[in-house]
C-alpha cells in the first residue's frame, strides 16, 4: 500500500516545500560568475531567453539575454527567480526509499535501480506488461520526452503512457488537427503586433504568459483593438476595448453567436471559404440556428456586446486570435477551439502578415513534449500510433517489429482511474505531480494508495512522490543539454549550465540505466549524448507533420531557434504556416466544424448553485512543485484564495479577507475570501497551485472531453458559506 510512510507534516519538514530566498553563498558572498550560459526559462511555454550565471558548478544568478528575439531580455517574476532552484535546500541529492514509520531514507543507486526493475518485472510477469504505467511531464526537453516515449514502449513494452500535457494543450491540439491537420500555432508571435484586432478567448495573458502581453501592447501602440473573453476582468482585460464576461462553460454559444454576426454582417471571405475550406455549410447552418438572444441567454454576454465584438473582428483587415485553457479545460474543450478556428477561417485571415491564430502553451515544453514523446495516442513526429504507415516508420527507426510496438493506451486521468480500479498495479512517473494537478484530489490520493509499486523520478519530493516506494533523484532544466519547442513552434536549445548536485543523476542517465537493466539496452545503448537522441528524434519525425529533420543543434544556435516543420537540411523553417493556403489535412483544405452549444458535465442546481473556475497566478507554475519553494515568488502570493463578487459574498454573509468554505460534490476547502468586482456574480475563482487541504482540485470534476480527454477544470458547481479558520493551514 503506497500511502505516505509518515505523516505529510513530517515529510514536509524533511523535504519541503521550504522557502529559498538567496543564491548559493548569499547575496554578499556569491562572487563573480565564471561563465554565462545562454538558455531558456523553464516556467512556461513562452520559453524566454535567459543567461544563467555560473560559479563553482552552481547557478548563482541570471542576466537578461537581450539578443534572443522572442523576449528581447524581458522576463516575468518567475523567470527572474528561477535560478534559485538549483542549490535549493530541498533538492534531492540522491535516491531514496520509503521506510514505513520513518519516512524516506537515502539508499545507493544500485539498490534504487535494482528494486525498481525487480518490482516492474514482478508486476509485469504477474499481471501483464500493461499493468505498469508511465506518467511523464512536459517540463522535460524534447530529447527526454522522446526518450520517455521510447522507454515506455520499447523498454517497458507497456501501452500505458501519458503525460501532464493532457491537462494543458490537448483540446487545442485535437482541434488544430481536426481543422488544419497540424498541431501548432499558425504563426510566430511576430504577427501579433501587425494585427488590427486581437481576440483573446479564455486566456489570462498577463499572468499566465506575461511576455505575450508585450506583443499585444506593441499592436495596441499601432492602434489595434483588443477584445477579451473571460468570466473575470483579468489584468489585461482592464486595458481592453471590449470585455465579454462569458459564463464559464458557455464559450461555444458565444463563439457561434460571433460567427452569426460575421455571416449577417457580410464579413465572410466567400472566396477563401469556397476555395480553401470544407464544412462551411454545416457550420453556417449551425450558427444561423442559434439566435443572438439565445447566445446571450446562455453565455451571459449582452447581445449588443456580441454584435460589437463581431463587427470589430469583421471590419478589420488583419487579426490575431489567441486562446488558452479557459476555453480548453472543458468537456467541450475541442468544440470551443473549433469555434475559435471557425471565426478565423470565415474571415480568411491566415497565412498572411498580421493574420493569425495561436494557442498559448502553458507548460514549458507543452508543444515539443506532445509531438515526439509521451502522448498515449501519438508517435514521434506527431504520428498516429494506430496508423499502419506511421507505425512502420517508427518501428524501422527503433529496430522493432510492429507486433512489439504497443497500441494506443489510456490518457492520464484514465490511467489514474485504472489505478484506482486496481487494473494498473505499478507506476513510474517523471516530473508529474498528479496529486495536485489532476481533478478530484482525494480520488487521486486513494488511487495512489492502491499501487503495488511506485517509482518517482524528480528533483524535489513532490506531494505525489510522498506515495512512492523508490525516488530517483533527477535533474533540473539547466543540468542537461537538449532542445525545447516554444508556444510559437520555435525549436530552441536548452544548454547545460551545471551538473546535477550531490549524487543526483541526469534524467537521461536514469532512464537509460533502467532500460539497460530491463534487458532492453540494445535499443538505447547508442545514445551517448542528448544530441544523439535528438538526431534519432529528427529521423523519427521525418515525414511526419511535426517534421524536425532539417533542424540541428548548430542551426538552432546560429539562428536563435528554428520553426518546424523543417523537413530538409537547408530548409529555412516555417514561422508562419499556411502561406500557400495549403493545409495539412488529407484534402489540403481547412475544415469548419459546427459547434452547437451543449451543457457542461455539471450545471448549477439548488444544492450547488455557484460556478467554480480555476486558474493560475503570475508567481506560480502549475502544481507549484518548483515555485512553491522560491521565497520571492511565494511572497507575491503566499496562499490560495477565493475570488468572489460582492453581490454573491453579501448574499452568503462572506467578508473580504475572512475565511469561507467552498464545497463541491467531491470535497471542500476553507480559504480566505477576496471580494472583487472583477468576477461574474455567479462564479468564484480559486488558483490551483497549492496542495493538501488547500488544493482547488479537491473540488474539480473528473469529467473529460470525449475527444481530447482533458478534464473539466474550468467548470464545477459548488456552494459557498462563511467559515472558521481551518485547523491546518
Ligand atoms: S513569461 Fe514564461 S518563459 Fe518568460 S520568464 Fe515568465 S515564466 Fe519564464
Amino acid at each position: 500500500m503506497a500511502t505516505p510512510p509518515v505523516s505529510v507534516e513530517r515529510l514536509t519538514e524533511a523535504f519541503g516545500p521550504s522557502l529559498n530566498y538567496v543564491p548559493p553563498g548569499g547575496w554578499q558572498g556569491r562572487g563573480e560568475p565564471e561563465k554565462l550560459v545562454k538558455t531558456h526559462c523553464c516556467f512556461c511555454g513562452q520559453q524566454c531567453g535567459i543567461q544563467l550565471k555560473v560559479l563553482d558548478n552552481k547557478v548563482i544568478g541570471f542576466e537578461p539575454w537581450e539578443e534572443f528575439p522572442f523576449n528581447r531580455g524581458k522576463l516575468c517574476p518567475k523567470g527572474v527567480k528561477r535560478y534559485l532552484q538549483g542549490s535549493h535546500p530541498d533538492r534531492l541529492l540522491g535516491p531514496l526509499k520509503r521506510v514505513e514509520g520513518r519516512g524516506f531514507e537515502p539508499i545507493g543507486w544500485e539498490e534504487a535501480f535494482s528494486t525498481t526493475v525487480r518490482e516492474i518485472q514482478r508486476v509485469q510477469e504477474k499481471f501483464g506488461k500493461d499493468a505498469v504505467a508511465v506518467l511523464s511531464g512536459v517540463s522535460l526537453t524534447n530529447e527526454k520526452s522522446y526518450l520517455m516515449g521510447k522507454f515506455a514502449r520499447v523498454g517497458l513494452q507497456t501501452r500505458e503512457l501519458d503525460y501532464n500535457g493532457r491537462l494543458c494543450m490537448v483540446s487545442a491540439g485535437t482541434g488544430n488537427k481536426k481543422a488544419f491537420g497540424i498541431d501548432r500555432a499558425a504563426n510566430s508571435w511576430a504577427d501579433i503586433p501587425l494585427a488590427e484586432v486581437i481576440l483573446c478567448v479564455g486566456t489570462n495573458v498577463a499572468e499566465c504568459s506575461p511576455i505575450t502581453t508585450d506583443y499585444i501592447w506593441r499592436a495596441r501602440d499601432r492602434g489595434a483593438k483588443l477584445i477579451m473573453v473571460d468570466p473575470r476582468v483579468t489584468p489585461l482585460a482592464r486595458t481592453c476595448d471590449l470585455h465579454l464576461p462569458v459564463r464559464p462553460g458557455t464559450d461555444s454559444a458565444l463563439l457561434t453567436g460571433l460567427l452569426r454576426v460575421l455571416i449577417e454582417g457580410g464579413y465572410v471571405d466567400e472566396g477563401f471559404v469556397a476555395e480553401h475550406t470544407s464544412g462551411w455549410e454545416e457550420a453556417r447552418a449551425s450558427a444561423l440556428a442559434q439566435t443572438l438572444e439565445e447566445a446571450s441567454r446562455i453565455s451571459g454576454v449582452r447581445v449588443e456586446d456580441i454584435e460589437a465584438a463581431g463587427r470589430m473582428w469583421g471590419e478589420a483587415k488583419t487579426s490575431f486570435l489567441l486562446h488558452a485553457r479557459g476555453i480548453e479545460h472543458h468537456t467541450k474543450g475541442v468544440d470551443n477551439v473549433l469555434g475559435c478556428i471557425n471565426l478565423v477561417l470565415a474571415t480568411g485571415r491566415l497565412g498572411k502578415p498580421g493574420c493569425g491564430y495561436g494557442t498559448i502553451t502553458g507548460q514549458g515544453n507543452g508543444q515539443g513534449g506532445r509531438e515526439h514523446g509521451h502522448k498515449c495516442d501519438q508517435l514521434p513526429g506527431n504520428r498516429d500510433i494506430e496508423n499502419p504507415e506511421h507505425r512502420a516508420w517508427i518501428c524501422k527507426v527503433w529496430g522493432i517489429e510492429d507486433s512489439e510496438l504497443p497500441r494506443k493506451g489510456q490518457t492520464a486521468q484514465e490511467i489514474m482511474n485504472a489505478i484506482h480500479a486496481g487494473e494498473i498495479k505499478a507506476l513510474v512517473s517523471i516530473c508529474f505531480n498528479p496529486l495536485v494537478s489532476l481533478p478530484d484530489s482525494d480520488f487521486t490520493r486513494e488511487a495512489l494508495s492502491k499501487l503495488e509499486h511506485y517509482t518517482a523520478i524528480d528533483f524535489f519530493l513532490s506531494e505525489t512522490a510522498h506515495h512512492a516506494d523508490i525516488v530517483l533523484a533527477g535533474s533540473l532544466h539547466e543540468e542537461e543539454e537538449g532542445t525545447s519547442t516554444s508556444a510559437e513552434g520555435r525549436v530552441i536549445r536548452i544548454r547545460k549550465a551545471v551538473d546535477p548536485p550531490g549524487d543526483a543523476k541526469a534524467d537521461t542517465e536514469i532512464i537509460l540505466e533502467l532500460a539497460r537493466r530491463l534487458g532492453r539496452g540494445r535499443y538505447f545503448d547508442h545514445f551517448k549524448s542528448s544530441e544523439d537522441i535528438f538526431d534519432e528524434l529528427r529521423m523519427a519525425s521525418k515525414g511526419g507533420t511535426a517534421d524536425y529533420y532539417g533542424i540541428t543543434y548548430q542551426r538552432i544556435e546560429e539562428e536563435f531557434g528554428v520553426f518546424w516543420p523543417c523537413p530538409e537540411i537547408g530548409h529555412p523553417g516555417t514561422p508562419r504556416l499556411f502561406e500557400d493556403l495549403k493545409f495539412s489535412t488529407p484534402d489540403g483544405k481547412a475544415h469548419f466544424h459546427a459547434t452547437p452549444y451543449r451543457p457542461s458535465a455539471e450545471e448549477p442546481d439548488e444544492e450547488y448553485p455557484v460556478i467554480l473556475t480555476t486558474g493560475r497566478v503570475v508567481s506560480q507554475y502549475l502544481s507549484g512543485t518548483q515555485t512553491r519553494r522560491i521565497g520571492g515568488l511565494v511572497d507575491l502570493c503566499p496562499d490560495p484564495y477565493v475570488e468572489i463578487h460582492p453581490q454573491l459574498a453579501e448574499t452568503h454573509g462572506i467578508e473580504d479577507g475572512k475565511w469561507m468554505k467552498v464545497e463541491s460534490r467531491r470535497g471542500s476547502v476553507v480559504l480566505r475570501a477576496k471580494v472583487v468586482t472583477t468576477i461574474r456574480p455567479d462564479t468564484v475563482f480559486i488558483p490551483y497551485h497549492w496542495a493538501g487541504r488547500r488544493s482547488a482540485n479537491l473540488l474539480t470534476n473528473r469529467a473529460l472531453d470525449p475527444l481530447s480527454k482533458i478534464p473539466e477544470f474550468k467548470k464545477s458547481v459548488v456552494r459557498v458559506s462563511p467559515a472558521e479558520e481551518p485547523a491546518e493551514g
